[in-house]
């Protein structure tokens, strides 16, 4: 018998807030309480919708933080001047409800493969979010592929997941951009070749990378990975815009 994976929920219905922590000054997971949720797979996200009260309504999409088996949490960093963002990082509350439409994409997706193809993670700023659910799936399941993440973020104060990262050291690196840690032993600077080729699996050891963050993260670092002689079949993006 086979498994019957999860199906994409396209109609709209209401998800309740059950919980939130706060990550950093301007980030907030929400823990959703979703009526038959069917399960997701690490990597997906939702659309959320919000409607004001005259009737006007805004959506976006937003990663899904948990690993599959896990109920669904969302981790939104506050755009200053945004529409929704500021709103679900300060506003709202446990108890409220927002709707939601998901779980979405097939292609952005991991899970164990039989070949254990090792896998890299990168991540700009937000884009995090998708890969700690990578993460904590392997985790979970008590997998041995080889994963690592290199999470270029601006300063120490924008780390998101801090704790839960700094128990993986063994295979979490971060990038300052901006401002460092006093005794960094790096000065900050944008994902170059040099930090890249120190985490990087070389190309014969068919290793798959999953990139996410703003789009001009993205663009630039599947772009070193191609020069490190990544297929780009296997350089799976994720543009946050
Ligand atoms: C597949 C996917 C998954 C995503 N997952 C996440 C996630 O897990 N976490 C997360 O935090 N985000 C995620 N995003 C991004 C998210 O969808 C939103 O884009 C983000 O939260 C900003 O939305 P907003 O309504 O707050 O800002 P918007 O209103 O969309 O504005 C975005 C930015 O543009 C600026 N802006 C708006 N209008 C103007 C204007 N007229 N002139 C100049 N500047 C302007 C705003 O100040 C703001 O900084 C994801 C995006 C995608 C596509």
């Amino acid at each position: 018998m086979t498994a019957t994976p999860p199906q994409p929920r396209v109609n709209w219905q209401a998800a309740t807030i059950t919980g939130t922590d706060a990550e950093n000054a301007r980030t907030r997971t929400l823990q959703l309480q979703v009526p038959g949720w069917p399960g997701h797979q690490a990597g997906q996200h939702v659309d959320v919708r919000l409607t004001a009260e005259n009737g006007y309504q805004a959506t976006r999409a937003y990663s899904l933080a948990g690993a599959p088996g896990e109920d669904p949490a969302l981790t939104v960093v506050r755009a200053e001047g945004g529409e929704v963002s500021p709103y679900l990082v300060d506003v709202i509350q446990t108890g409220d409800q927002v709707e939601l439409r998901g779980p979405i994409g097939g292609y952005f997706v991991w899970k164990p493969g039989p070949r254990r193809r090792p896998v890299l993670l990168l991540a700009g700023g937000s884009g995090v979010v998708p890969l700690r659910a990578m993460l904590r799936h392997r985790a979970r399941l008590g997998d041995d592929t080889p994963m690592r993440l290199l999470y270029s973020v601006r300063s120490p104060e924008q780390v998101i997941y801090r704790r839960e990262l700094a128990g993986q050291a063994d295979r979490v690196s971060l990038l300052y951009t901006r401002t460092t840690p006093p005794g960094w032993p790096r000065p900050p600077a944008r994902l170059d070749h040099t930090a890249l080729a120190g985490q990087a699996w070389p190309p014969e050891q068919a290793p798959l990378a999953y990139v996410c963050g703003p789009t001009t993260f993205v663009e630039h670092a599947a772009g070193l990975l191609t020069d490190l002689g990544y297929t780009p079949a296997d350089v799976r993006t994720e543009r946050y815009g």
